[in-house]
């Protein structure tokens, strides 16, 4: 699947339009907790399951993001964190995710 529309909704959600035409938004703070960063998903691995990060502001506000190919976005946070990259599969699984909590 694949975004057709990506934008910035309500400040603190990622909100995208797939081509079979369903939408999904994913809230700022999971889309952080959830990034597929080698530094991320070790900090995790290393704290446990339990584990619950705590973001500043900065933390949570997307500056940029950038089409990675055809597949994945990267996406800049304000606090120039810049590795993680979705691709659209882990995106469209996250927002899943979000939707059940
Ligand atoms: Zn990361």
């Amino acid at each position: 699947m694949i975004p057709v529309q990506i934008k910035i909704k309500e400040k603190n959600y990622l909100f995208i339009k797939w081509n079979d035409d369903t939408e999904t938004s994913i809230k700022l703070a999971n889309l952080r907790k959830n990034c597929p960063c080698a530094v991320c998903v070790s900090e995790k691995d290393n704290n446990g399951s339990k584990y619950i990060p705590i973001y500043s502001n900065e933390q949570l506000f997307i500056k940029d993001i950038q089409m990675i190919g055809s597949y994945a976005i990267g996406i800049v946070w304000a606090d120039k964190h810049n590795t993680g990259i979705y691709d659209f599969n882990y995106l469209k699984k996250i927002s899943d995710l979000s939707k059940q909590n």
